[in-house]
């Protein structure tokens, strides 16, 4: 099953497709991967470098994975900041939330350049509070920020927040304007499109089996062999299973989404009318925008963990959550109690210990890149990690290529059944916690705690 976003995205383009490698090639760069990360990698290299001889493989179509099914919530990581600062110091926590807003405006301009239409709106976010527990817990973060003079949230009244967020459900909030929303699929199909147009080659349907390492590499796929000298492994999710070093390094865990029917008059009525994008404050947070014709989109992160790091049919399948999502739904929008939900899905998340993705080299020959780690929330930063591993394959030195963000993991989960059992202890708590929470009641002092075991990665995580 395609997710609804890449449906659309698909019936809308008239690239032809990309064929299958047939055949040995070889070339200067083999990227692994077709979404936001290896695609941006892809047309940053050949802005940067266009004699450069780019190919990228996809093991099923560009867009397949996240990037075609993800929430379109394009953020900075102001939330993130406490573990950037914890992790990096503040210098480099400060360059990294400025960075992360940089990127959001470099996909509007990419967008506009390019003619890429992918719904991008720069309409701001709102992060609020939907119980009484969540007031104020974005407080610490945004005095954070102001200090260091980086702070783009302003607080505002409940009552312009209702409005705006189109829902009486939140209690406050915060809006900051250097935030984006879009149509992820169309945003992912426009990469390629642009990527094909600056010349790089592109299979899809074309899983890499094997990687040789050596100068050249030698990747492996079914139908022929890519000798490259240097390789980027672009591969998200997938890559806990395909190399055992990065096992524990995250875990993977389901957002899963509904859209409803278009119905511009009910949006006109509840005022959510422009494509801010609004998160409330819990550690599963609840996101959700409208789209340009009129649609709401909702989700919620934190739903099915996969043992092993495990890709599960049931992420290519409808939401087993429909009915969870169908009540958020209407608890924030009584409006649309009744109408429509066109479609549901869900995708794999790969949450890392810190909430933060991480980049490196893996191969003794030193000509093997790799990314991921963007636990749900990669829209805006895999923008970042295009110019990292760009940087990274040219061997430039610049502030990417000196930022800790390419000394890989920086930690990880237990092995399993450890890691499985505890995420599911530690889900398991949340929901009770929050439940308690949404009732007014004060939840359990054990699930407090075991709730801040996920709470530590940082807010505003899809996944
Ligand atoms: C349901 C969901 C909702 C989300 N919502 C948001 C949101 O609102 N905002 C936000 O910022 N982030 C969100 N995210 C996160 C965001 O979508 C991802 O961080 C981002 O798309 C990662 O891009 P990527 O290119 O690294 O990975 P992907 O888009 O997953 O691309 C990896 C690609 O590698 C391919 N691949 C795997 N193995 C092989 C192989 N062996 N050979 C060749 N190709 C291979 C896969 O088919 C896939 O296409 C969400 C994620 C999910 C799953």
């Amino acid at each position: 099953m395609r997710p609804f976003w890449l449906e659309q995205a698909l019936v809308a383009e008239s690239c032809a497709p990309c064929e299958p490698l047939a055949g040995d090639t070889r070339a200067d760069v083999c990227i692994v991967g077709g979404g936001y990360t290896g695609l941006w990698t892809a047309i940053m290299l050949k802005e940067q470098n266009p004699e450069l001889d780019v190919l990228l493989i996809e093991a099923d179509i560009c867009g397949a994975g996240a990037s075609g099914r993800n929430g379109g919530c394009a953020l900075s990581w102001s939330a993130k900041y406490f573990t950037l600062e914890r992790l990096f110091g503040v210098e480099e926590a400060v360059r990294l939330v400025k960075e992360s807003e940089r990127s959001i405006h470099a996909i509007g301009t990419f967008c506009e350049q390019y003619a890429v239409d992918a719904d991008y709106r720069l309409d701001g976010t709102l992060y609020t509070a939907t119980n009484r527990a969540q007031c104020g817990s974005t407080d610490a973060v945004i005095a954070a920020l102001e200090r260091n003079g980086i702070n783009s949230f302003s607080q505002r009244p409940v009552a312009d927040v209702q409005r705006m967020a189109g829902s009486s459900k939140h209690l406050e909030g915060w809006f900051s304007p250097a935030a984006a929303s879009v149509q992820p699929g169309k945003l992912v199909r426009g990469l390629r499109r642009v990527a094909l147009q600056l010349g790089v080659r592109i299979h899809e349907h074309t899983a890499m089996t094997g990687l040789e390492e050596g100068r050249p590499a030698g990747i492996q796929t079914p139908n022929g062999t890519i000798r490259a000298d240097r390789v980027v492994l672009a591969m998200n999710a997938w890559m806990a299973r395909a190399f055992p070093q990065f096992e524990r390094s995250v875990a993977i865990v389901s957002s899963d989404m509904l859209i409803t029917e278009p119905r511009p008059d009910l949006l006109n009525e509840i005022g959510l009318t422009s494509g801010v994008t609004v998160l409330d404050s819990r550690i599963f947070v609840h996101y959700y925008h409208n789209t340009p014709d009129g649609r709401i989109m909702l989700g919620k992160g934190g739903n099915t963990f996969a043992y092993g790091g495990r890709m599960l049919p049931v992420f290519d399948q409808p939401s087993p959550y429909a009915d969870l999502l169908r009540h958020s739904l209407s608890e924030f929008f009584p409006a649309f109690a009744e109408v429509k939900v066109e479609a549901t899905w869900n995708g794999p998340s790969d949450r890392s210990v810190t909430g933060l993705p991480f980049f490196g080299q893996m191969s003794a020959s030193g000509n093997v890149f790799y990314g991921f780690g963007y636990s749900g929330s990669g829209v805006g930063p895999c923008h970042m990690g295009g110019q990292i591993l760009a940087s990274m394959v040219q061997g430039l030195d610049n502030a990417w290529t000196r930022s800790p963000l390419i000394n890989g993991p920086l930690g990880f989960f237990p092995p399993e059944p450890i890691r499985y059992l505890g995420s599911l202890m530690v889900r398991n708590a949340i929901r009770r916690k929050e439940r308690a929470e949404d009732h007014g009641r004060p939840p359990r002092h054990l699930d407090v705690r075991l709730a801040k075991f996920a709470a530590a990665a940082g807010k505003a995580d899809k996944g």
